[in-house]
């Protein structure tokens, strides 16, 4: 395999979701929604051969498409997203609804994105890596995790092992 042949690819998504950041010091503390964008790119080399149905790509979009919508979009898409210890946890409880999830973190567009990271991840095939994912909140921020930035605190277990090789 030649050296110089890795690709990236990239799918993107859209997902509605509502947050509130309970000890922000400005209007984000109070329960509001997004129109997020959720980018997600893999890194790998085109599949050689020509009698392979997967010949000349590095991972079928479809795939890719697969483990984002039942990992992340069918689960968050037009949800809440507050944390487990929320004034607004009171909600949740009060209404049994499956769209408000309760987190562990407070639930900024930074922290989300980890947390999709961190459930993507394992799931990649073994061919491919995980080069990026970048989450949208508005048409002027967002927040990006990308491998390389993590070599010095490996802070997703697994995708930096891959990322080395
Ligand atoms: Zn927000």
């Amino acid at each position: 395999m030649a050296k110089n042949n890795r690709i990236r690819v990239t799918k993107e998504f859209t997902l509605d979701m509502a947050h509130a950041l309970d000890h922000y010091d400005g209007k984000c503390r109070h329960i509001h929604g997004h129109t997020f964008q959720l980018s997600i790119t893999v890194i790998g080399h085109p599949e050689a051969g020509t009698d392979n149905p997967k010949s000349g790509m590095v991972m079928d979009f479809s795939i890719l498409k697969n483990i984002i919508q039942k990992e992340i979009i069918t689960t968050f898409d037009h949800s809440l997203v507050i944390h487990k210890d929320s004034p607004y946890k009171i909600i949740a409880s009060e209404i049994s609804h499956e769209r408000i999830i309760p987190v562990p973190y407070s639930p900024t567009c930074e922290n989300i994105l980890l947390d999709f990271v961190n459930r993507v991840s394992p799931l990649l095939p073994e061919y491919i890596k995980l080069h990026s994912m970048k989450l949208r909140e508005t048409p002027t921020s967002y927040a990006e995790w990308y491998a390389n930035d993590q070599l010095q605190t490996a802070a997703v277990p697994g995708v930096m092992d891959q990322y080395s090789n």
